[in-house]
Parts: structure tokens; sequence; C-alpha cells
């Protein structure tokens, strides 16, 4: 009763703090449907449909295929990933590559809830979730954090140990502390570097300023967009090489 009471407030909270029009063409939005991005986007701009992250795909790097069995890509079979896995909640296109663009560089923080939720359905839906220690979201560098004003990869997970505990019952079996990895080095945008200039770029940018708090530990990974993967690959390694027993990694949307 008290949580459904809580619930219709909630929701009406949403209603009064959450833009009426709809984030893609500026309609007038309806909420009433399952689809929690319906806070955000109109039924037209919902009507097509999401693209989920599905099978096919490599089971360790999460590359997409276009039919067949799941199976390891060429570049997996070729070196292995430090990160055990990689899946997504979604492909990174359409809706949801305007969703997050709108979200992170536009600061639509009304978006975090929503992309949140299918976030954490992805985590239910892709891991064992009981198996993780700790839950990290990517760090930015300071100097990023204070001009962005938000850490988009932390907004992604902050309630994720609430949404575990509704939807199983008890306590989350896993911590999210910040502490744990930190970006030292400020990068220069990946955007137009190739291959080893990224990996170059992002050699070192990490840090385990406690590795006391890693070592043995099942760590999943947070960010919001894998492309190359370069910067989920170097914090991996930072992690690993901490004393970390596995990484994975999970992000909202996947190239
Ligand atoms: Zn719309
Ligand atoms: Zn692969």
């Amino acid at each position: 009763m008290i949580k459904k009471l809580v619930k219709a407030m909630g929701l009406r909270f949403c209603a009064l703090v959450f833009p009426d029009k709809c984030l893609g063409c500026g309609k007038y939005i309806k909420k009433n449907t399952d689809n929690p991005l319906s806070v955000c986007f109109c039924h037209g701009c919902l009507g097509q449909t999401l693209p989920v992250f599905d099978h096919p795909f490599c089971p360790a790097c999460g590359r997409g295929f276009e039919s067949g069995p799941d199976h390891l890509c060429e570049a997996c079979l070729k070196t292995p990933m430090v990160m055990e896995r990689v899946r997504a909640a979604f492909i990174y296109k359409d809706l949801i590559q305007k969703a997050l663009g709108l979200f992170k560089y536009q600061s639509k923080l009304s978006l975090a809830r929503p992309l949140e939720r299918h976030l954490f359905q992805a985590f239910a839906t892709h891991f064992d979730m009981n198996r993780f220690h700790l839950v990290l979201p990517i760090p930015l560098h300071i100097s990023k954090a204070r001009k962005r004003g938000f850490n988009q990869s932390y907004l992604l997970v902050r309630n994720f140990s609430r949404l575990y505990k509704d939807a199983c019952g008890r306590p989350a079996p896993w911590r999210i502390d910040i502490r744990c990895l930190a970006r030292v080095r400020a990068t220069v945008s990946q955007t137009g570097l190739d291959h080893t200039a990224r990996k170059k770029n992002l050699a070192r940018a990490f840090a385990c300023p406690e590795p006391g708090l890693i070592k043995g530990k099942n760590i999943l990974l947070v960010d919001d967009v894998f492309t190359t993967g370069s910067t989920c690959n170097a914090a991996a390694q930072t992690l690993v090489d901490a004393g970390a027993a596995s990484v994975s990694v999970l992000v909202l949307a996947r190239a």
C-alpha cells in the first residue's frame, strides 16, 4: 500500500520535474506506456523499435552478427580481451544514439532514470548478478567532471542497488564504490584517433588508489557507450593488474 502510494507520488513528481515535450520531436507526451523512456519520448518516436542488443553476438566482446549462432569473433580469437565479457542494453544507433547525445552533451538528466532502468534490465538479462562484488562506473577525469558537471556512467548505475532490492527482495550482493578506480590522466577526445593512438592516449589513464578494495573481486565496469572498447579495456587492464579476479563490462549502447 505504502509502496504504491510512494510510486504514485513519484510519478506525479516526475510529471512536475520532467519535460512534457518529446526530446525527439518536440510534441507533447502522454506518459502511459510501460517503456521507461516514455517520460522523455512520444509514442511516435518510441514507435520506432528500440535497437535492443540481442543474439547472435560474440560471447566475449559482444560484437553483433547478422545471422547464425553466437561465436567468437575474429578479433577475440586472435587476441583474447582482458575483459571477460561485454554486454549492452542497446545497439548504438537510432533513438538510443539520440537519447545518449541529449543526456551526455546537452545535460538532459531526466533521461538518466529511464536509461538506467534499461541498463539494469540488461544487467539482469546478460549476467549472473550475484557473482559480482563491485559495480564500478567508468570515472571521468576531474577536469572533465567539473566541465560537464556530472559523470554520465555514475548516473546510469546510481540506483542499481535499490533496483536489485526491488526486483529480488534482498540487498544487492555488490557495492558501488567509486574509490576503487580513478582517472588520473586527462586524455584527449578519442574521436578520430586510430587504434594505436587510442591505446597510447589511454595508457596509464586509470589507477586503483586502494588495491586492497579490489583484490580477488569480480568487477562489473559500467560505461555509457562502447565503440572501439579502448576506454573499458584500459580500465579493465588497470583493475586486473591491481589484482581483480575478473572484469566484465556492461554498457548502455554498443556500436
Ligand atoms: Zn517524439
Ligand atoms: Zn569478439
